[in-house]
């Protein structure tokens, strides 16, 4: 088994793209890899190093002439001396995790830790294992990724290959390999059409993932190109997704708005153009894609280098200005297309879709197979290990798992994202999850609840949703032996708490349209073999969110075709639930991480999908447990805090959404 240990650092964007992508192609190649990606700067330093991202991030957005400025007077090299000096005890957490780890192969997308690994090991012989740099900046790439000695250096393309040879690094230590964008885009490429120059509407994908207050002005402007069609996606700020929904409506079918959606290879490769920020991933993203790519946004010094790739490579253009952002749209599709298919043609020459699958091969073969025998290593083995936790004198089956089956992720109204839950659950140990994001009976929003849609998986989104996790169930198995279950939570909104239900379908296989009654719902995932639970069906004391009593008021209706009630909710308990005796579940409605601390189910059966859902609607063999760990509720949610608030870049959630989150 063959260890692979990734470094990386939240600051800017592609470093952490590249660790994640670079850990999913290796899954991807090999069985016989344990990998962990590791963020040193966010384990070591937590709060200090939240402040000097968000401070960095706060400058990069508000203030870009600054930063500007910062870096040209310091040079990358002295940001990061100030950092490293700043935070001492980061080499000494290397050298500890280094130990701890014994990786055959050290790869990092982040320039510090080279510097950090030839200071750990300059007393050494030699070092116990490979070091491989990828580095994810082309044209000016900063000294810092090459200064120290590195085994290896994977470039993107050609010219950051003759940037390292100018800076003296041998020839033979450099392999362009490209980007490691997801290998999603070599995956899913020969299921996607590429869109042709003659096709009517032409395709325009609009990715916003800063707050753009204004937005809206821009892709009006667009839309008064004739024969375009707008895709736009607004990564996770749900409040500038109602924003412009409402604004845009008019326009009705030529334009689709996405929130939060893990489709951006599908959307890239079927689209004609996209336009957005100069980020690193994103621009290698659509080079990949071969989506010619129009940036409206670059941010001074560190995005520089993308805006002159689009340009040198010729597979785009920055625009300036929004008058200058709908000409060169307008312009790329003119004269029959010439400007797009020369794009295109561009494109095809620097494209490598593979890049995470070539680099992933390429650690392969650089590892070195140690003994065959797998260590025992806390770092990869994750918080697991809880063993039998058979009840003394209780006859087979003796496992007890660890569940819960009422999980919302960003596709509705949650903070994390699916995968971000899949670890944080998987992490902690629990045997068996069930994903049950919202989706709302559309017929029931009007007036002041119609905002609330925007809060809940869209329809046009729902195939994504199951697809995702379908793809994040084999991952937790594999990763975390953690079963994970498809659900979803089907809100009916009325205008009191007696005619407002929620309902959750656990284990479903397909989608179930949300304008259903109850009764016809809960045939539908009975027909799935699916589990329908009443969620916080009684009065709720402690949480803000609105009472849901429908399915209450109506059990001579619902006890019958139920298969088990939430005896307890968050913090909330309903005791009624236990007096009428009925099946019961306990689930946290995990919104945040600070919701781990809350009421879970025990059940003691197989740990089987069936096995689980069988002993659920016996209601034998189950019990309902408060989660505690060892870390604070507080040290919990100030972590998630820390990557929320660097994906995001939306501010605090609003108050719509706090209202949604029953
Ligand atoms: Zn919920
Ligand atoms: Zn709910």
């Amino acid at each position: 088994m063959k260890r692979i240990l990734i470094l990386t650092a939240g600051f800017g964007d592609g470093h952490k793209a590249a660790a994640s992508n670079l850990r999913a192609a290796l899954e991807l190649v090999t069985d016989e890899a344990k990998v962990e990606v590791l963020d040193l700067f966010e384990s070591s330093y937590g709060v200090l190093n939240a402040l000097l991202k968000q401070s960095y991030r706060g400058l990069v957005r508000y203030a870009p002439g600054v930063w500007s400025g910062v870096s040209s007077i310091l040079d990358h090299h002295t940001v990061f001396r100030w950092q490293t000096d700043m935070m001492g005890s980061l080499r000494t957490a290397l050298e500890d995790v280094l130990e701890q780890a014994e990786p055959d192969v050290v790869v990092s997308t982040y320039p510090v830790y080279g510097q950090f690994v030839e200071d750990i090991y300059r007393e050494h012989a030699e070092r116990p294992f490979r070091l491989i740099t990828v580095i994810t900046e082309s044209i000016r790439v900063c000294s810092s990724w090459y200064r120290a000695p590195c085994d290896l250096f994977v470039v993107p393309n050609n010219l950051t290959a003759a940037a390292l040879q100018d800076a003296g690094v041998g020839q033979d230590r450099i392999k362009t390999l490209g980007f490691p964008v997801t290998p999603l885009f070599s995956s899913e490429r020969s299921h996607i059409a590429p869109p042709k120059y003659h096709w009517d509407p032409k395709k325009v994908l609009y990715v916003i993932n800063t707050g753009k207050a204004k937005a809206g002005k821009c892709l009006e402007r667009l839309l008064s190109i004739p024969n375009l069609e707008l895709t736009v996606t607004v990564a996770r700020d749900a409040s500038l997704k109602a924003k412009l929904a409402g604004r845009l409506r008019e326009y009705g079918d030529r334009v689709r708005l996405y929130g939060w959606t893990n489709r951006m290879p599908k959307l890239l490769m079927s689209h004609h153009l996209v336009i957005g920020k100069a980020g690193g991933a994103l621009v290698h993203e659509a080079i990949a894609a071969r989506c010619p790519i129009i940036a409206n946004q670059v941010i001074p010094g560190q995005e520089e280098g993308n805006a002159q790739l689009i340009e040198t490579f010729g597979v785009g253009a920055v625009a300036h200005t929004k008058r200058q952002l709908s000409e060169l749209v307008e312009g790329a599709f003119a004269h029959q297309a010439r400007q797009w298919l020369e794009w295109r043609q561009n494109l095809d020459k620097v494209s490598r879709p593979d890049a995470a699958v070539q680099i992933a091969q390429l650690i392969l073969r650089e590892s070195v197979d140690g003994s065959g025998v797998l260590r025992p290593l806390r770092l990869f083995e994750g918080f697991g290990g809880r063993g039998q936790r058979s009840g003394p004198g209780l006859p087979a089956p003796s496992r007890v798992l660890l569940c819960d089956f009422h999980i919302h992720t960003n596709y509705s109204d949650g903070r994390l994202t699916l995968p971000e839950v899949i670890d944080f659950y998987g992490r902690r140990g629990f045997d068996c999850i069930c994903i049950t994001d919202h989706v709302t009976d559309p017929r029931r929003l009007i007036g002041r609840f119609s905002e609330l849609l925007n809060f809940t998986v869209a329809p046009h989104q729902l195939d994504e949703y199951f697809d995702s996790i379908e793809q994040e169930r084999k991952r937790a198995w594999r990763k975390y032996n953690m079963l994970v279950m498809t659900g979803l939570e089907f809100n009916k909104e009325g205008f009191t708490k007696k005619t407002s239900g929620h309902l959750l379908g656990i284990d479903l296989k397909a989608p179930i349209p949300a304008s259903l009654d109850f009764v016809e719902t809960i045939a539908l995932i009975h027909g799935q073999s699916g589990l329908a639970v009443a969620a916080h069906p009684h009065v709720m004391k402690s949480e803000w969110g609105k009472n849901t009593l429908f399915l209450w008021e109506n059990q001579e209706v619902f006890a019958p075709i139920i298969d088990a009630w939430e005896i307890a909710n968050r913090n909330n308990i309903f005791t009624p639930v236990g007096l009428k005796r009925l099946a019961y579940l306990a689930n946290s409605d995990f919104h945040k991480p600070k919701h781990i601390y809350s009421w879970k189910t025990l059940l003691q059966c197989e740990k089987d999908p069936e096995a689980i859902k069988e002993c659920i609607r016996k209601n034998e063999r189950v019990s309902l447990t408060m989660y505690r760990e060892a870390a604070s509720s507080e040290a919990v949610e100030a972590q998630h805090n820390v990557e929320q608030s660097l994906a995001s870049e939306s501010g605090p959630p609003s108050l719509v959404a706090a209202r949604v989150s029953a």
